[in-house]
């Protein structure tokens, strides 16, 4: 396990010798300790960032080049994909298999950015015709400059990959701040990018806190973009900050997704698609569908299937056999969801599952999967994320009512339906005011499609070809063609 930090291709020594702990969430023990950043650090970061993309022409190599160096870096994750799943685990708690998953999806994710990084040979240039036929006009993609990376601890290779691979695709240098929570695999990235010969300062990687390191980042002039993910709380002091210098900006934010079942479902279908949407990485999830609408005809049927499904789930060490459920990721997101749980039984809504530490379990973070039912619609539990494995449950009678349901949240990343009328499967996707639509399914999440947020959950959208755009500048470049003078002032 690495402590340093990774500056200008080199591990470094943070300036004033802070560090900060990290805890295993399944055994509460202090495993290691990793270089806490302060601003002064930052600004080496920055100016290696800046160094690399004014003066050393990472931006101006072509992108069948930026191709090569993300391949490798895919290789390099791809060679030691155990070895990071299982860093992901002791440091997040997540289960092995979902955690083997994130470190594939992470190596996938370079690979299709080297693939658009070799497109951006052939295609940038545009031409647009203009109304004054003595000029022509064309327009080029350039990168946007220094980008300013900081992820959440959820998926914590995975979110570094949708942000890293595309910027440097795009030609782009990074300064990139993992969660505090979860340090451990962003610091192997920095070693596979270094063994990938990736040039120094184009890759950068400060650890600490969001006060310290976050805040020096997102105040520090000479950054040209933020691309952020995690609350909105934090995505709102993002915008300000960036507010002060125009800096560019892409939020990726919380959810309160709605799932809505038709009662001509298939059951076992409808729970473990449920299942999904909320118990995986234990509801740790910003698309999470941990509200569920379903239609009262089958509303009894689906409920106790539900309940003795999730009942279930084995939960324990994300590296043990057969574990599904791990312990959530630190004692703080602990304390806050039981804090939501106890609220959400106080504001009126009842416990049909769940709510509490399972038995045997004494040490770790573990939560019993918990499902609420009778959720006041105006309660914290309906309205706000709670980020941990908690479902709201709620019937309803009619298309328009779940819809409306599904629609009345402050929140707009994602949305499911379940029906195998497939029309009406349709128009209730088209009428979700959301982000990302799942019909007949919850969470399958592609490198190439566009992946983002309506409403509180976000501005612009992260993988795909939209998320290589977050990284790129648009340029008009403007020719007087004619051979005849101007005529305006010099007749
Ligand atoms: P968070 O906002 O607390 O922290 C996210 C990151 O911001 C961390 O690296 C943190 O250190 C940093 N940070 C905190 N304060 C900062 C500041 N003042 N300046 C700069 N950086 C600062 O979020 P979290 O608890 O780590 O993650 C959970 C949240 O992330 C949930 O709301 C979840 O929905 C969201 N999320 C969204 C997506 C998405 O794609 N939309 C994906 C994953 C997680």
């Amino acid at each position: 396990m690495r402590s340093k930090l990774y500056i200008d291709g080199q591990w470094i020594r943070p300036v004033h010798g802070k560090t900060f702990s990290v805890i295993n969430p399944a055994t509460e023990e202090t495993i290691h300790a990793i270089a806490a950043a302060t601003a002064e650090d930052v600004e080496l970061a920055v100016a290696a960032a800046r160094r690399a993309f004014d003066k050393d022409g990472w931006p101006r190599i072509d992108g069948q080049s930026r191709g090569c160096y993300l391949r490798a870096i895919a290789a390099g994750i791809r060679a030691r994909h155990d070895e990071l799943a299982r860093l992901e685990v002791i440091d997040n708690g997540k289960p092995l298999p979902e955690a083997l998953g994130d470190i594939e999806d992470s190596a996938g994710c370079f690979e299709y950015y080297a693939d658009l990084a070799e497109k951006l040979d052939n295609n940038p240039v545009e031409e647009i015709a203009v109304s004054d036929n003595r000029f022509t006009s064309k327009v080029v993609r350039e990168p946007v400059g220094v980008a300013g990376a900081i992820i959440p601890w959820n998926y914590p290779l995975l979110m570094a990959s949708w942000k890293v691979a595309p910027a440097l695709a795009a030609g782009c240098t990074v300064v990139l701040k993992p969660s505090e929570l979860t340090s451990l695999t962003a610091l192997e990235l920095a070693a596979i990018a270094m063994e990938a010969g990736l040039p120094a300062g184009v890759l950068n990687i400060v650890t600490g806190t969001g006060a310290e390191a976050g805040q020096a980042i997102i105040d520090h002039p000479l950054i040209d973009k933020l691309a952020f993910t995690g609350s909105v709380p934090t995505g709102s002091k993002i915008m300000s900050a960036a507010a002060r210098d125009i800096k560019r900006i892409s939020l990726e934010l919380g959810g309160k997704s709605p799932f809505v079942i038709f009662s001509d479902a298939d059951i076992e279908q409808a729970v473990e698609w449920i299942m999904f949407g909320i118990f995986w990485n234990q509801g740790q999830v910003c698309s999470a569908t941990s509200r569920v609408l379903i239609e009262a005809p089958i509303y009894d049927r689906v409920m106790a299937r539900l309940c003795q499904a999730a009942k279930e789930i084995r939960i324990g060490n994300g590296l043990d056999d057969g574990v599904l459920l791990g312990p959530l990721v630190s004692r703080g997101q602990y304390d806050k969801v039981v804090a939501a749980i106890e609220a959400a039984v106080k504001a009126g809504a009842r416990i049909a599952i769940g709510g509490k530490r399972p038995e045997g379990l004494d040490k770790g973070y573990y939560l019993e999967p918990t499902i609420l039912t009778e959720v006041p619609l105006d309660s914290a539990a309906w309205r706000e994320e709670i980020f941990g494995p908690v479902l709201c449950v709620r019937p309803f009678e009619t298309e328009a009512e779940a819809i409306e349901l599904a629609n009345d949240s402050r929140f707009g990343l994602a949305a499911a339906v379940m029906s195998q009328d497939e029309a009406r499967a349709e128009r209730v996707a088209a009428a979700f005011r959301a982000g990302i639509v799942w019909i007949n399914c919850s969470q399958p999440t592609f490198t190439e499609a566009p992946w983002g947020g309506y409403k509180t959950s976000g501005i612009g959208r992260e993988l795909g070809r939209w998320g290589l755009e977050n990284y790129l500048e648009v340029k008009q470049i403007t020719r007087y063609a004619s051979k005849k003078r101007w005529g305006w002032y010099l007749k």
